[in-house]
C-alpha cells in the first residue's frame, strides 16, 4: 500500500511541476513581448530625441544596421522581380529590360528612372518624394 501512494504523490508532484513550468514559460513569453513593445516605444522616443542618452547608442547603431540590411535586401529583391518583369510596348510587343527601342514599332521605351533622395542618417536611397527615410525613419 505505501508503495502505490508513493508512486501516486510522485505523479501528482511531477504534474504540479509541469503546471508550474508551463505558468512561468506563459509568464515569460508574456515579459519578452512587452519588452519588445517596450523597446519599440523607447526607440520611436530615442529617434523622435524625447529621449536623449546616449547609453542606447550602440543598441541604436545595431538596429540601424539590421535596418539598412532589410532594406538594401528587400531592394534587392525588387530589382531582381523588376529585371524578370516583361516590359511591353504600346504596341502589344514584348520586349526585355534591355532593349532601348521596340523591336516591332520602333518605339522609344521609357524605363522611367526616378529621382532619389540620400538619407544623411543611413545613406538608403528614398524616391522623391518620400518625406521620411523608408530605411531608418529619419527625416528628408
Ligand atoms: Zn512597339
Ligand atoms: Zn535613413
Amino acid at each position: 500500500m505505501q508503495n502505490i501512494n508513493d508512486k501516486f504523490s510522485k505523479n501528482k508532484i511531477q504534474h504540479e511541476k509541469i503546471s508550474i513550468r508551463e505558468e512561468i514559460d506563459n509568464a515569460e513569453r508574456k515579459k519578452a513581448s512587452l519588452l519588445l513593445h517596450m523597446g519599440i516605444l523607447t526607440y520611436e522616443k530615442i529617434r523622435n530625441e524625447i529621449i536623449i542618452d546616449n547609453s542606447f547608442d550602440s543598441l541604436c547603431n545595431e538596429i540601424l544596421e539590421l535596418d539598412k540590411l532589410i532594406y538594401n535586401n528587400n531592394l534587392k529583391i525588387n530589382d531582381l522581380e523588376e529585371s524578370s518583369k516583361d516590359i511591353v510596348c504600346e504596341c502589344g510587343s514584348t520586349l526585355n529590360s534591355e532593349n532601348n527601342f521596340c523591336g516591332t514599332c520602333g518605339k522609344k521605351i521609357d524605363i522611367n528612372d526616378s529621382y532619389f533622395i540620400e538619407c544623411i542618417k543611413c545613406n538608403a536611397l528614398n524616391e522623391e518624394d518620400s518625406n521620411y527615410c523608408q530605411c531608418c525613419g529619419n527625416k528628408l
